[in-house]
């Protein structure tokens, strides 16, 4: 099969973020993976969090993460990284899910908007501490890179109608 990038025809991988492309495509898309040392680096948050599997995720999100949490000056909580799933960007490293501890979803939301990385973001109020989705992810203006969620498995336009219901809890 030819990549859908590079054209070079040999075995290619489907992820959601990448499309159906060769391994070092998939890598230029994704970005490269936390080392040892670069888990080392952070000011905050260490490979011990529940990332899945900390050798898996990519730099650009745990970075994302680490420039969030001293931007918030508020504990984050990591509920999940790299998940081994067929839907969605956790499988490619790129994704977390997260809630920051004292502050409103509404306003975890606004203080992830101010980075740029987050191409992705969903905000779940149905959580049992209500918190966020967050990833890098190639493109931002794509209909499906901000949602709400407000029952499980439901997802929803993150519209004036949402946050009306965000606002309540
Ligand atoms: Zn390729
Ligand atoms: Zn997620």
């Amino acid at each position: 099969m030819l990549c859908e990038k590079c054209g070079i025809k040999t075995v290619v991988i489907y992820t959601i973020n990448t499309g159906n492309v060769c391994d070092k495509c998939k890598d230029e898309i994704n970005g490269v993976n936390m080392t040892p040392e670069e888990w080392e680096s952070l000011d905050y948050f260490s490979e011990y969090e529940k990332w899945g599997d900390p050798s898996k995720m990519k730099l650009s999100i745990v970075r994302a993460m680490d420039d969030l949490r001293g931007y918030v000056g508020k504990p984050i909580h990591i509920h999940c990284g790299w998940e081994n799933r067929t839907t969605g960007v956790h499988p490619d490293g790129i994704a977390v899910d997260f809630h920051i501890e004292g502050m409103h979803v509404i306003d975890q939301f606004l203080a992830a908007s101010r980075f740029d990385a987050f191409n992705g973001l969903g905000v779940y109020l149905w959580w049992n501490n209500p918190g966020l989705h967050g990833d890098t992810r190639q493109n931002k203006l794509t209909s499906d890179s901000r949602w709400g969620s407000v029952k499980k498995g439901q997802y929803v336009p993150l519209d004036k109608i949402f946050f009306e219901l965000a606002i309540k809890i």
